[in-house]
């Protein structure tokens, strides 16, 4: 028979082993939840070596720790990647997953420039459905709570050369969140500081490895220190807007002409192409209420709209908290309130309101795969 293990693993070899009923964890209130902190009861596991052939078999075991050689590359030089995407429990008991085929082709992406390998995205899909099977009750019963699903590849050669690592570790592990909303006020203040930069041309900005994120949490410490909740991360000489923390950004305006126009940053390599703005995208398009476009927005544009009175919202998109709108951007010593929440039927309030509706299956929707 051939084998394609050099290419990727498959679910029909995917074996389980269940945890004993002492290991298995007594589930948390998920109205108390903060985020990433609970882990369930199971994980996947699938081993890549290159001596043996590539891909292992997939195999779903008890929660554990991870062993690993103290030169392993993900320990020296950040050889990891990951992705997030949730399962929701829908209004009639079903459990979906949102447009995991895109993330698993950003995921594949991903491996490419780490110099991992890739897989069939269809053969991870279908592992992790089966590690939500296993631990279904760990996904919320609550409207607005879902689980967090976190596939991970890591580089786990015990050699110290900066090169190709020839053996990885694809794992997933799954946790509870929340109702984001539940609570406090939904709109977030901005710090945007040009002196920091997230991405730049030719990096990996557009890449979902933890090489960029961890540069990041400084930086969020000192929009918090500040009063700020979230970072709007600013590229080049004349500040454009590119990322808002871990969320692209949508800036909502009335154009020269009179006309109403949604715009995001375009994916020019500085961005993180999001599952949740190409889906805004789409479903605006559809609506052919405004014109929607992908360009380069700058401060400047941002401070002029503002001061004529021409910029409606600023929100950020993103897994976490679907669509988050924006109220304030502190910038070069001064604070820009964005009147994002102050209009009646807001655009992104309908935005929300849609995404939610196919994720907890109020519409059915080929987005939402039912598990
Ligand atoms: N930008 C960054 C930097 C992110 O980490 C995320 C979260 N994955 C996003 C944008 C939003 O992407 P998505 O809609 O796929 O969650």
């Amino acid at each position: 028979q051939y084998n394609d293990s050099e290419y990727t693993f498959r679910h029909r070899d995917l074996t389980t082993k269940l945890a004993e009923p002492d290991q298995l964890r007594a589930k948390p209130d998920v109205s108390e939840l903060k985020f990433g902190q609970i882990f369930s009861d199971h994980m996947l596991k699938i081993f890549y070596h290159k001596q043996l052939g590539g891909w292992q078999k997939p195999v779903i075991i008890p929660f554990e720790n991870i062993s690993l050689h103290p030169a392993a590359k993900v320990l020296h030089y950040a050889v990891e990647l990951f992705e997030g995407l949730k399962a929701y429990r829908g209004v009639d008991g079903k459990i979906r997953v949102f447009r995991p085929d895109l993330n698993m082709r950003r995921m594949n992406l991903s491996a490419q420039r780490a110099g991992l390998p890739t897989f069939d995205g269809e053969e991870l899909t279908k592992c992790m459905n089966r590690l939500i099977q296993v631990d279904q009750e760990w996904v919320p019963h609550s409207e607005g709570s879902s689980l967090y699903i976190r596939p991970t590849l890591i580089g786990i050669d015990g050699t110290l050369g900066v090169a190709q690592s020839e053996s990885a570790l694809l794992f997933t592990i799954l946790c509870p969140v929340g109702n984001y909303f539940s609570g406090g006020s939904e709109s977030v203040s901005l710090l945007a500081d040009p002196q920091y930069t997230r991405a730049w041309p030719g990096g990996v900005g557009d890449r979902k490895m933890g090489s960029n994120y961890g540069p990041t949490i400084r930086v969020q410490s000192t929009a918090n220190s500040k009063g700020r909740q979230q970072v709007l991360w600013l590229y080049g000489p004349d500040h454009q807007v590119t990322e808002v923390g871990t969320m692209n950004i949508f800036i909502f305006y009335i154009n020269n002409n009179g006309e109403k126009v949604l715009a995001t940053p375009p994916l020019n390599g500085l961005i993180l192409p999001g599952v949740t703005r190409a889906s805004i995208l789409q479903m605006t398009q559809d609506w052919k209420e405004f014109k929607v476009e992908e360009r380069i927005l700058t401060m400047d544009e941002v401070i002029t709209l503002l001061r004529s009175d021409r910029l409606l919202e600023m929100f950020g998109s993103g897994t976490a908290c679907i669509v988050s709108p924006i109220a304030s951007i502190e910038y070069m010593g001064e604070l820009l309130n964005i009147p994002t929440t102050e209009h009646d039927k807001p655009v992104y309030k309908r935005l929300r309101e849609q995404l939610f509706a196919i994720q907890y299956g109020h519409v059915e929707h080929p987005w939402a795969r039912v598990i």
